[in-house]
């Protein structure tokens, strides 16, 4: 069922079982779990089915720190949410990633990678990817020519990356979920404010507004945000009528440990003998699987390393294509995609790369933050056209980032070596041997994460293992923002499987109280 939220006669009072806030990839994989259920599902969507600048505008914030993208185009403010505009690359998160590590302060998840399997697979669905194997031998069966470079992998492995089509979340499931008996999709029904009970241990309703200077208010069992990182951060800090630091702020956690892969180009690889190296490269919309090179978890706990993975793109093409950072500069979303990928495109077309391969490559690490509590989304000064203070963001690395691509790219120049593969070499900014300096393509990935993250013990962490709120009874968080640590690999599928387990848990709640 569809409600467009600025035709409703003002102060209207919505009444279901769940409200879920924002209808991007969590949104709507979590809505979907509920179709044909008995419960009353009330799905609140800022934006409409279309791009609406207006909208869009409510994103805009100011940036400081390590120079980043402009806020209000690193996301999408409308039905189908970011999914609009994701490239769809999918690994899942590695054993070592949920783990405890001594020299990563603040890692640890409560739960493991074991306890995610299982909906991992459900979000292979969800996400229209291929069966949930990851292992290189899988892919090999069905594609030979996909030989590795390395063939030990005690230090070095291929990890295996799947390709969604990429999936549009507002076409693929606008069907489903405008079409179910007894989810109620609400568009133009920007959430502005989260209240309380008296003692403020459970949400009471969300006040939702549009630029039809109309107001609802919407009374549910239990409420979920799922309106990505840097928003799911802002609407807690924003809503501090009765908690004056915000919900779920009584440690002063919410919005810090913000966390991006840090994206950025790192080294050349110059080979022997040409090759065209097919395990690890991309053609989009035709390519379901290929692997990065990745450091095996034993060398990262010996050399204290953090995870990060290096994937390959022929010298002549990536000499062309200039830094993420620099293409995607426009305020406008639509107008950073073009410049972004025109630039990949015409770097392509002007050099064909022969079927024997290239002899050189471009290294590009994608590498996962370490947890930083100065890296933190704040509200700032201005409020944005609804009334609700503008987010900040400053984006803050720490030198363990830079050290550990250094010694990566060591490790891997060290096998590439000694198997008469090939040569690694550095670039001039990592024999800088100041670990707080950082060149001006430093990029990330559009990957925001950690902003509510998860621990058992409330003075370390704003959501428990089940992404409920520490101290408030009915709210949950759904997203990357409840993600503890990073990993190496785009966040999506992992908050896609989280959302579906946070979904489980609720789905038991609810049936226990009935
Ligand atoms: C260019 C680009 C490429 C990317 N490529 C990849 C990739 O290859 N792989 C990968 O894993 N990830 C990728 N991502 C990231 C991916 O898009 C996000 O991880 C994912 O969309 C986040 O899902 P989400 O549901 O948390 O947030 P979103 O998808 O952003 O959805 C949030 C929803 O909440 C709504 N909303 C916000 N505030 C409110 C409010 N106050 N009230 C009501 N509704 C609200 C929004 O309108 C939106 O619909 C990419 C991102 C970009 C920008």
């Amino acid at each position: 069922m569809h409600v467009d939220g600025r035709l409703l006669e003002n102060n209207t009072l919505i009444e279901g079982d769940v409200c879920i806030v924002g209808a991007g990839a969590a949104g709507i994989s979590m809505a979907l779990e509920w179709d044909n259920t008995r419960y009353k599902v009330i799905l609140l969507e800022g934006g409409g089915f279309e791009y609406d600048p207006k909208i869009q505008q409510l994103y805009a914030g100011k940036t400081t720190g390590q120079h980043y993208y402009p806020l209000m185009s690193s996301r999408l403010h409308y039905f189908g949410g970011t999914t609009g505009h994701w490239a769809g690359y999918c690994s899942p998160l590695d054993p070592i990633d949920f783990a405890k590590r001594s020299w990563v302060k603040y890692s640890g998840w409560p739960i493991t990678r074991e306890d995610m399997d299982p909906y991992y697979e459900r979000a292979h669905k969800t996400l229209e990817l291929g069966p949930y194997d990851y292992n290189m031998s899988f892919w090999q069966k069905r594609e030979p020519a996909m030989e590795p470079l390395i063939e030990n992998d005690t230090v070095v492995w291929n990890k295996m990356w799947q390709f969604s089509p990429p999936t549009r979340f507002g076409e693929k499931y606008k069907k489903n979920i405008v079409g179910s008996g007894n989810i109620y999709l609400y568009t133009y029904a920007n959430v502005v404010n989260i209240l309380t009970n008296e003692s403020g241990s459970a949400i009471r309703e969300v006040i939702v507004k549009n630029f039809e200077g109309k107001q609802h208010r919407v009374r549910a069992k239990h409420f979920i945000l799922a309106c990505c990182s840097i928003q799911n951060a802002r609407l807690l800090l924003a809503s501090n009528q009765q908690a004056p630091r915000g919900l779920g702020n009584d440690h002063d956690l919410v919005g810090r440990y913000f966390m991006e892969h840090l994206e950025i180009k790192s080294a050349e690889l110059w080979l022997i003998k040409p090759a065209p190296l097919k395990l690890y490269m991309i053609d989009f919309g035709v390519t379901k699987a290929r692997a990065e090179l990745a450091i095996h978890s034993k060398k990262q706990e010996e050399f204290e390393i953090l995870n990060g993975t290096v994937s390959l793109t022929p010298l002549e093409i990536a000499r062309k294509v200039k830094p993420a950072i620099e293409s995607w500069d426009q305020q406008d979303p639509r107008k950073s995609v073009d410049s972004f990928l025109g630039n990949i495109i015409k770097a392509e077309k002007e050099s064909p790369q022969p079927v024997t391969g290239s002899r050189s490559y471009e290294l590009f690490t994608r590498i996962e933050q370490a947890p930083n509590p100065s890296s933190r989304v704040t509200l700032g000064e201005e409020i944005d056209g609804l009334g609700v203070p503008r987010a900040s963001l400053n984006w803050e690395l720490t030198p363990l980032e830079k050290r550990s691509i250094r010694k990566i790219y060591e490790l891997l120049g060290q096998e590439l070596g000694r198997a008469g593969t090939g040569r690694v070499t550095l670039m001039d900014y990592l024999w800088d041997k100041n670990d707080y300096s950082w060149p001006s393509f430093t990029g990330g990935g559009w990957h925001h994460m950690g902003t509510t993250r998860m621990s058992i013990d409330p003075r370390q962490g704003v959501v428990d293992a089940n992404c409920k709120v520490h101290g408030i009874s009915n709210l949950f968080m759904a997203g990357a923002s409840c993600f503890t640590t990073a990993g190496a690999p785009n966040p999506t599928l992992t908050l896609v499987a989280l959302t579906l387990r946070l979904s489980d848990h609720l789905k038991g709640l609810m049936k226990h109280k009935a």
